[in-house]
Protein backbone atom coordinates (compact mmCIF):
# COMPACT_ATOMS: atom_id res chain seq x y z
CA UNK A 1 0.00 0.00 0.00
CA UNK A 2 0.67 3.37 -0.32
CA UNK A 3 -0.22 5.98 2.49
CA UNK A 4 -0.09 9.55 1.40
CA UNK A 5 -1.59 10.79 4.40
CA UNK A 6 0.96 13.76 5.95
CA UNK A 7 2.85 12.15 8.93
CA UNK A 8 2.51 8.86 8.23
CA UNK A 9 5.30 6.53 6.86
CA UNK A 10 4.34 6.02 2.74
CA UNK A 11 4.80 1.88 2.91
CA UNK A 12 1.43 1.54 4.25
CA UNK A 13 2.58 0.14 7.48
CA UNK A 14 0.45 2.73 9.72
CA UNK A 15 4.16 3.72 11.41
CA UNK A 16 4.13 7.84 12.38
CA UNK A 17 7.15 9.28 10.93
CA UNK A 18 8.03 13.29 10.71
CA UNK A 19 9.92 12.17 7.35
CA UNK A 20 8.64 9.81 4.17
CA UNK A 21 9.69 6.66 5.55
CA UNK A 22 10.61 5.12 8.78
CA UNK A 23 14.16 3.91 8.05
CA UNK A 24 14.31 0.95 5.30
CA UNK A 25 10.41 1.40 4.73
CA UNK A 26 11.16 2.90 1.42
CA UNK A 27 13.01 -0.10 0.13
CA UNK A 28 10.46 -2.35 1.26
CA UNK A 29 7.63 -0.11 -0.72
CA UNK A 30 9.79 -0.35 -3.89
CA UNK A 31 10.04 -3.82 -3.74
CA UNK A 32 6.04 -4.45 -3.28
CA UNK A 33 5.45 -1.93 -5.89
CA UNK A 34 7.97 -3.90 -8.68
CA UNK A 35 6.84 -7.09 -7.89
CA UNK A 36 3.48 -5.65 -7.94
CA UNK A 37 3.98 -4.05 -11.62
CA UNK A 38 5.79 -7.50 -12.53
CA UNK A 39 2.71 -9.23 -11.79
CA UNK A 40 0.32 -6.57 -13.18
CA UNK A 41 -1.55 -6.24 -9.60
CA UNK A 42 -2.90 -3.08 -8.75
CA UNK A 43 -1.79 -1.04 -5.10
CA UNK A 44 -4.22 0.01 -2.99
CA UNK A 45 -3.08 3.67 -2.84
CA UNK A 46 -4.48 5.62 1.01
CA UNK A 47 -5.03 9.62 -0.16
CA UNK A 48 -5.09 11.89 3.08
CA UNK A 49 -8.94 11.86 2.41
CA UNK A 50 -11.38 8.86 1.19
CA UNK A 51 -10.88 5.44 1.70
CA UNK A 52 -7.70 3.19 -0.44
CA UNK A 53 -8.44 2.94 -3.88
CA UNK A 54 -6.35 0.23 -6.12
CA UNK A 55 -4.55 1.71 -9.12
CA UNK A 56 -1.82 0.31 -11.05
CA UNK A 57 1.45 -0.12 -9.95
CA UNK A 58 3.00 2.66 -12.38
CA UNK A 59 0.49 5.51 -11.10
CA UNK A 60 1.34 4.33 -7.49
CA UNK A 61 4.54 5.21 -8.03
CA UNK A 62 4.52 8.09 -10.43
CA UNK A 63 2.38 9.67 -7.00
CA UNK A 64 6.05 9.17 -5.27
CA UNK A 65 7.73 11.05 -7.55
CA UNK A 66 9.19 10.46 -11.08
CA UNK A 67 12.63 8.92 -9.65
CA UNK A 68 9.94 5.95 -7.91
CA UNK A 69 8.42 5.62 -11.69
CA UNK A 70 12.02 4.86 -13.18
CA UNK A 71 12.72 2.27 -10.03
CA UNK A 72 9.38 0.15 -10.22
CA UNK A 73 8.46 0.49 -14.01
CA UNK A 74 11.40 1.28 -16.04
CA UNK A 75 9.65 0.42 -19.27
CA UNK A 76 7.04 2.41 -18.28
CA UNK A 77 9.30 5.46 -17.56
CA UNK A 78 11.19 5.09 -21.01
CA UNK A 79 7.80 5.10 -23.44
CA UNK A 80 7.16 8.20 -21.34
CA UNK A 81 10.42 10.00 -22.37
CA UNK A 82 10.14 8.59 -25.96
CA UNK A 83 6.68 10.16 -25.74
CA UNK A 84 7.31 13.48 -24.25
CA UNK A 85 10.23 13.75 -27.37
CA UNK A 86 7.79 12.59 -29.76
CA UNK A 87 5.66 15.35 -28.47
CA UNK A 88 8.60 17.89 -28.66
CA UNK A 89 9.48 17.27 -32.12
CA UNK A 90 5.50 17.90 -32.86
CA UNK A 91 5.57 21.47 -30.95
CA UNK A 92 9.36 22.62 -32.35
CA UNK A 93 7.81 21.20 -36.18
CA UNK A 94 4.27 23.53 -35.36
CA UNK A 95 6.42 26.57 -34.21
CA UNK A 96 8.38 26.37 -37.22
CA UNK A 97 5.39 26.30 -39.26
CA UNK A 98 3.27 28.91 -37.56
CA UNK A 99 5.88 30.77 -35.62
CA UNK A 100 5.86 30.75 -31.16
CA UNK A 101 2.97 28.90 -29.69
ZN1 LIG B 1 6.55 1.90 6.81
Amino acid sequence: MVDLRPGFCRCGCGNHTAKHFVPGHNQRLRGELARSYSRAKRVAVRQPLGPPQLVAAPEAADLLGPEWLAWVAPEVEVLRTVRSNIAEAAIADFEAEWGDL
